[in-house]
């Protein structure tokens, strides 16, 4: 039996990106970033305005100066000759500021004349001038490998026309769901069958994490059966199985694995929900023996596959956000497993206050519903008060919207 500390670990340990692709900008949203990005130019890559105005010598801007103007420059063109003293050109946001000019007066602070403009303020040299390479320097590190790409992300490197970008290849996870008792989406279980609905759920959990899942179906209650699916998703980046994986007499699934080669890491944690689960390896691929009640399946994904997973997908930062909060009401756990207690959290007088979701039994999916964070109740303790602090890993869900 491994801690919940260790089993996290072990796993993280057995798991690394599975390579790299280049994919066209828009094809890598949402993905990760698999190399640094150097900027190969300044941005801004000349200096220029930062305002619709007149390009100027600061020095000849004493308040009331009168300027000819002697060009117009629209963003898009290229400046000709030099500025000439006593001069101002007419300017436009993001065009070039001409040699010689060294600001830029807004247009609110002039009057304009027959070819010449008067300056009403005076004009601090360099002012509404973007400075070349004051964005992004050329040759500067400007995103760190390992970021998801999003929109800041995409409009930095189309800035840089990076029309293809390296990204790390997303996993093919394959699920496999175990029990004679499962019958499939879409029929009408009779008496003792259930649907197979664990299979949906880590698909589900799969793809929000990223990557791609293969629903391989379902192994039936015998050796055969367990082998024969089991080897097919062997051949995937991924395996994650769910039930059969306690130690009841139709649980085949740790014992098939074992024929295929899977080398068994871990099997049992000090968590509930989800004690019964195991980890091993054949060769790079993970293998998550989750367990089949399906509240089990979903948390332990959560805490141990969705971790990897990240992992594998080259994020920096694979864990949720672990914050601490306050339990709203006492409660009761029997003690010498870490428990997940699933939590509503509020945001009170900015605090987070954690109340539990509904029923703790580990068979009960309702409260997966209301449930945006799981509190960690750590194995030593049982009984615990109200307002007393506890780590809190908040979930996807856990943004609070308006509506
Ligand atoms: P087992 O580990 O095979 O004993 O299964 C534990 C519990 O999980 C049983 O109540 C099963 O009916 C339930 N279960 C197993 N597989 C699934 C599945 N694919 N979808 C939903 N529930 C399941
Ligand atoms: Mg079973």
């Amino acid at each position: 039996m491994s801690t919940y500390e260790e089993a996290r670990a072990t796993i993280l340990s057995k798991v690394a990106p599975i390579g790299v692709e280049r994919v066209p900008l828009m094809d890598a949203v949402g993905r990760i970033l698999a190399a640094d990005f150097t900027a190969p130019w300044d941005i801004p890559a000349w200096d220029n305005s930062a305002m619709d105005g007149f390009a100027v010598r600061a020095e000849e801007c004493a308040p009331g100066t009168t300027l000819k103007v002697t060009s117009f420059l629209p963003a898009g063109v290229t400046p000709g000759a030099p500025l000439e003293n006593g001069c101002a050109a007419r300017i436009m946001t993001g065009a070039p500021i001409p040699p010689g000019a060294d600001s830029v007066v807004p247009h609110e602070e002039t009057h304009s004349g027959e070819g010449v403009v008067t300056l009403l303020r005076g004009c601090v040299k360099g002012a509404n001038v973007r400075v070349r390479g004051e964005d992004v320097a050329a040759g500067s590190n400007a995103i760190t490998a390992g970021t998801v790409i999003g929109p800041p992300q995409v409009s930095l490197l189309a800035s840089f026309s990076a029309a293809m970008v390296p990204v790390y290849r997303r996993p093919r996870v394959a699920i496999i769901s175990t029990g004679d008792e499962l019958v499939e989406l879409g029929t009408q279980p009779a008496y003792g069958q259930i649907i197979n609905s664990n299979i949906l759920a880590v698909a589900a959990a799969v793809r929000l994490c990223g990557a791609e899942p293969l629903l391989l179906g379902i192994a039936r209650d015998t050796m055969e059966s367990h082998l024969d699916l089991l080897a097919e998703g062997l051949k995937a980046d991924v395996l994650i199985t769910s039930a059969g994986v306690s130690a009841g007499d139709r649980d085949l699934v740790r014992s098939a694995l074992k024929k295929l080669g899977v080398v068994e890491e871990i099997w049992k944690v000090g968590v509930k929900p989800g004690g019964p689960m195991a980890f091993g390896t054949k060769e790079a691929v993970p293998v998550f023996s989750l367990p089949g009640n399906p509240v089990a399946t979903m948390i332990t994904f959560e805490e141990f596959v969705r971790p990897a997973l990240l992992k594998m997908l080259g994020h920096g930062k694979p864990f949720r956000r672990r914050v601490k909060g306050f339990l709203s009401e006492p409660v009761r756990m029997k003690p010498g497993t870490l428990h997940f207690l699933r939590v509503a959290v509020t945001v009170e007088n900015g605090r987070y206050l954690a109340t539990t979701a509904g029923s703790q039994k580990s068979g009960t999916i309702k409260t997966m519903l209301r449930c945006n964070a799981l509190a960690l109740l750590p194995a030593e303790r049982t009984d615990f008060t109200a307002g007393e602090e506890v780590d809190l890993h908040l979930l996807d869900n856990s943004l609070d919207m308006e509506s």
